[in-house]
C-alpha cells in the first residue's frame, strides 16, 4: 500500500502559468536521459512480447505559419527539396528499425501521422512516402491509420490523395470557428477553409472525422466559446477533441510574458476553461454524443474508435519515426534528436537518431498505463490485476480516497470511475500517482 500524501488539486493556483499541464507520459520527460540512450539497443535487440501490438508514428515537422500557443518541433521555411530529404531520412530510419528483433515480421497494428502538419506535404509526396513505408512494413493489415490535417491545406485532389493512402481517421485541426481568435493566435487557416474542407471530408467518407477544439485560446469569449459548440454541433463530426489552453516554456506566447515580465498567461484561467469544456461536453450530449475521455466526445461509441490511444495507453510498442519523435519499445521510452539537421546527420551516418531514453520497470510501466487510462474516465481493476498482478485499489488507497472526498472519483469493486468534474481536471490529479522521485512542479 502507498500512503503518500498527496497536494490537493484544490490548493493549486487557478490562473493559467507557463509550463505543462496535460501528461501524455509516465515517468516525466525530465527524466529520460542521454546515458540511457543504450538502453535502446537493448530494446530493439529483444524479441516481441507475445500479444504486444506494434504501431507506427511518422512526424511530419512543417507547418504553414507557427501558431502562437505551438510547442511541438516545427519548421516553416523547409522547400519541395529539404522535404524530400526529410522524407527520405525517415524511410531510412524505418528500414533500420525494421531488421532490429524485435520489429522484424510484425505488422503495425496502428499507423499515425502526427505534426506539425501531415496535410502540408503534397498529394504527390504523401502517396510516395506512403507507398515506400509499406514496401518496408506493410500495413494492410492496421486497424486504424489517423492522420492530422490543417484546414487551410486540403485542397479536393489533397483530401482524395489522403483517401487513397488508406487513412481511416482524419482529423482536422480547427481550434476556433471564429476568425479573430484564429488570427491573433497565429492559426495559418480561416473558419471558411475549415466549412470547405470539412464538406470535402465527408465527400470522401473517411470512417471517421474528428474534430480539435481548444478551449482558452487567447480573446476566448463566452459568446464566441458558444459559437464554437454550436458549429461544432451543426458539422456533426464522429469525434470531437477539445483541449484546454496551456502554454509551455516555448510557446511564442510565453516568449512574449517573459519579455513583458509576466508571469499570468493572457488566456483564460483553469477555472473558466474547465466550465467551457463541461458546457461543451454537456451540449454534445445533448446532441447525441457520448464522453469517452477528458478529452473527447463521439457521436457512435460502437463505431468509433482510437486505436492509437487505447492500445499506446495499454502498452502497445510504438515506434516513432521523424525529428524529436516519442518512441516506446519493449519497456524502453526515447525520444529522437529535436532539431532536422541533427537527426539528418545521425541518419546519413547510419545511427538511430537518439536524443534520450529511459527505461522503465515494471512498476514504472503499471503506473503508466494507470494514469493513462485514468484520462479515459474509467479504469478496470481486473485488467491491473491480471497483468501486473496489482490490487489498484490498495495500492493507491490514500490517493484514491483523498480524491474520492473531493468528489473527483468513486472506487468500486470493479472500477474505478472519475466523475465529469474529476475528469475535466484529470491531468491535475495524475500526479498524485506518481513514484515520489517523479514528483516535480505542478502548474495547476
Ligand atoms: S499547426 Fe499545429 S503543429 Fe503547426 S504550428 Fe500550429 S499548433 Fe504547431
Amino acid at each position: 500500500m502507498n500512503n503518500d500524501t498527496a497536494t490537493p488539486a484544490a490548493t493549486a493556483t487557478n490562473s493559467t502559468l507557463a509550463g505543462n499541464y496535460f501528461i501524455s507520459n509516465y515517468p516525466p520527460f525530465s527524466f529520460w536521459t542521454e546515458d540511457q540512450k543504450i538502453e535502446v539497443e537493448v530494446a530493439l535487440n529483444s524479441e516481441p512480447v507475445p500479444g504486444v501490438k506494434l504501431g507506427l508514428y511518422h512526424h511530419i515537422p512543417f507547418c504553414r505559419k507557427r501558431c502562437h500557443f505551438c510547442y511541438f518541433r516545427v519548421y516553416t521555411d523547409k522547400n519541395a527539396k529539404d522535404i524530400q530529404t526529410y522524407l527520405d531520412a525517415t524511410i531510412a530510419e524505418l528500414k533500420s528499425l525494421a531488421e532490429r528483433p524485435l520489429v522484424k515480421g510484425r505488422k503495425p497494428h496502428f499507423v499515425y501521422f502526427g505534426g506539425g502538419t501531415p496535410s502540408y506535404l503534397s498529394a504527390r509526396q504523401l502517396g510516395e512516402l506512403t507507398d515506400r513505408m509499406k514496401a518496408v512494413l506493410p500495413w494492410e493489415a492496421a486497424e486504424e491509420i489517423a492522420f492530422e490535417c490543417e484546414p487551410g491545406t486540403l485542397n479536393p485532389g489533397k483530401l482524395t490523395a489522403i483517401k487513397e493512402l488508406g487513412v481511416t481517421r482524419l482529423s482536422l485541426g480547427i481550434e476556433s470557428f471564429d476568425d479573430h481568435i484564429l488570427e491573433i493566435n497565429g492559426r495559418a487557416h480561416r473558419s471558411s477553409e475549415v466549412f470547405t474542407a470539412y464538406e470535402r471530408a465527408k465527400t470522401e467518407k473517411f470512417e471517421q472525422i474528428n474534430i480539435d477544439l481548444i478551449a482558452g485560446m487567447v480573446e476566448e469569449t463566452e459568446a464566441k466559446w458558444q459559437r464554437n459548440i454550436e458549429q461544432t454541433i451543426a458539422l456533426r463530426p464522429d469525434s470531437v477533441t477539445i483541449y484546454q489552453m496551456e502554454i509551455p516554456y516555448n510557446t511564442t506566447i510565453y516568449k512574449e510574458m517573459k519579455a513583458e515580465g509576466k508571469l499570468v498567461a493572457p488566456v483564460a484561467d483553469w477555472q473558466t476553461k474547465r466550465r467551457w469544456v463541461k458546457e461543451a461536453f454537456a451540449a454534445l450530449e445533448g446532441a447525441g454524443y457520448s464522453i469517452a475521455s477528458g478529452y473527447t466526445a463521439v457521436l457512435n461509441s460502437k463505431k468509433t474508435k482510437f486505436v492509437y490511444r487505447d492500445e499506446l495507453w495499454s502498452g502497445a510498442d510504438l515506434l516513432g519515426l521523424g525529428v524529436a519523435s516519442f518512441s516506446h519499445a519493449a519497456g524502453v521510452h526515447y525520444q529522437n534528436l529535436t532539431e532536422i539537421d541533427a537527426y539528418l546527420a545521425a541518419i546519413n551516418a547510419g545511427e538511430l537518431p537518439l536524443k534520450r531514453a529511459f527505461r522503465t520497470s515494471p512498476d514504472e510501466r503499471m503506473i503508466r498505463e494507470f494514469i493513462l487510462q485514468m484520462k479515459l474516465g474509467r479504469v478496470e481493476l481486473g485488467y491491473f490485476a491480471e497483468k501486473f498482478g496489482v490490487d489498484i485499489s490498495e495500492r493507491f488507497a490514500g490517493q484514491l480516497e483523498h480524491l474520492g472526498a473531493e468528489g473527483l472519483l468513486k472506487v468500486s469493486a470493479t472500477e474505478v470511475r472519475l466523475s465529469r468534474d474529476g475528469l475535466l481536471c484529470v491531468d491535475t490529479l495524475l500526479h498524485e500517482f506518481f513514484l515520489q522521485q517523479h514528483r516535480t512542479s505542478q502548474i495547476v
